[in-house]
């Protein structure tokens, strides 16, 4: 078995930074990421413009260039793919971690491919790899989707996007301007105004002129092969439909943290009880780091206003070490 002083679950933006504060205070340290470096941004979609500045997703001191204010996806993991050979951080890609135990002094640290132990333990798994589910029948039917990449497959196509926030709105734009017949199904009784200004009133012209269908106040009732039923405030309604665009949002998978006994709020937040300074959960040793923190709030935490997380964990881990060692 390997040892280690820290193991970081996730190479995203957060474990990133956790890994760089972790070299500069020369800790034997691994990252450990079950898919592409940044998986989570490798699969937003292709076209995706950051709601951030890119002078705002800095860090450890690199400047990030982007050709507009606000950086694309791809400027996004290059920026990432360069901080990792910058720094010479030790990540091992395609490797999950499985599970995790709780043994004298550390953790034990299952994974596709190998077994750690470990002496501190850092999620940082952020909240992209479970959608909200809708739970009605026929969301499992192969033309509904909760994930979307770029708008060729829909041209020609009667879609119906599901959701009325940034990735709804960005999706129905994409996919009308490429020619599908687009309809929005929006449980709120507009489309959210906190998304992207620029955005905004695009996607508000084009629902007023009636480019693109939008009901409001609407749920999916049900999907069937080649219809949707919607529940409208005037009644029910059965649309022709080819594809489905759950655009519903992502939730953080907890099975890791409960596998270790991490607590968490007893609101609908179900948010993990952590040390605000230290970022600590209540099983010593284990800490959590990025939007994973957030629980079911996936709004709360993003790259901006966490990767100081890093600084905190890293900061206790070597007070603790230093104490330890007097
Ligand atoms: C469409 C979209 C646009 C966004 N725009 C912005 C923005 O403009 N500005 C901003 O600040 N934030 C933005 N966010 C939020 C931000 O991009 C993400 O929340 C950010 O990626 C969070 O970083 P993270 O490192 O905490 O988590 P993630 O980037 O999600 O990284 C978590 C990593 O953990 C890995 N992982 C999970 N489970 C395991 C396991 N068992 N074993 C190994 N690896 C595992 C995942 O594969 C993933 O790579 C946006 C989010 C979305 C969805």
């Amino acid at each position: 078995m390997k040892k280690l002083e820290v193991l970081i679950v996730g190479g995203g933006p957060i474990g990133l930074a956790c890994g760089i504060e972790s070299q500069k205070s020369n800790l034997d340290y691994l990252i450990v990421e079950k898919g592409v470096l940044t998986n989570s941004i490798f699969h937003y979609p292709s076209n995706m413009t950051f709601f951030s500045t890119s002078e705002k997703l800095e860090m450890a001191n690199i400047p990030f260039m982007s050709i507009a204010n606000k950086p694309t996806r791809t400027e996004a993991l290059e920026y990432y793919r360069r901080i990792v050979k910058h720094y010479k951080l030790k990540i091992n890609l395609y490797e999950e971690v499985k599970s995790l135990e709780k043994v004298e002094g550390g953790f034990r640290v299952s994974t596709s491919k190998d077994e750690y132990y470990t002496e501190k333990l850092i999620l940082a798994t952020g909240f992209y790899d479970l959608p909200n589910k809708m739970n009605v029948p026929g969301e499992d039917l192969p033309k509904v989707s909760h994930y979307y990449k770029e708008p060729w497959p829909y041209i020609g196509q009667k879609i119906i996007v599901v959701g009325g926030g940034n990735s709804a709105v960005d999706v129905a734009l994409e996919t009308w301007r490429k020619g599908a017949d687009v309809t929005m199904v929006v449980m709120k009784p507009t489309i959210d105004q906190t998304v992207k200004y620029w955005v905004l009133p695009d996607i508000e012209n084009r629902i007023k002129e009636g480019s693109i269908k939008a009901h409001f106040n609407t749920t999916i009732k049900s999907i069937e092969k080649s219809t949707v039923t919607i529940s409208t405030p005037e009644g029910e309604l059965t649309l022709e439909n080819d594809f489905v665009l759950a655009m519903t949002g992502y939730r953080p998978n907890f099975a890791l943290l409960d596998q270790l006994g991490v607590e968490l709020s007893l609101d609908e937040r179900k948010r993990p009880c952590l040390d605000g300074n230290s970022q600590e959960s209540n099983v010593p040793g284990l800490y959590l780091a990025g939007v994973v923190c957030g629980g079911l709030n996936t709004r709360e935490f993003f790259i901006e206003n966490t990767i100081v997380h890093a600084e905190s964990i890293i900061g206790d881990i070597v007070k603790k070490k230093t104490l330890q060692a007097q």
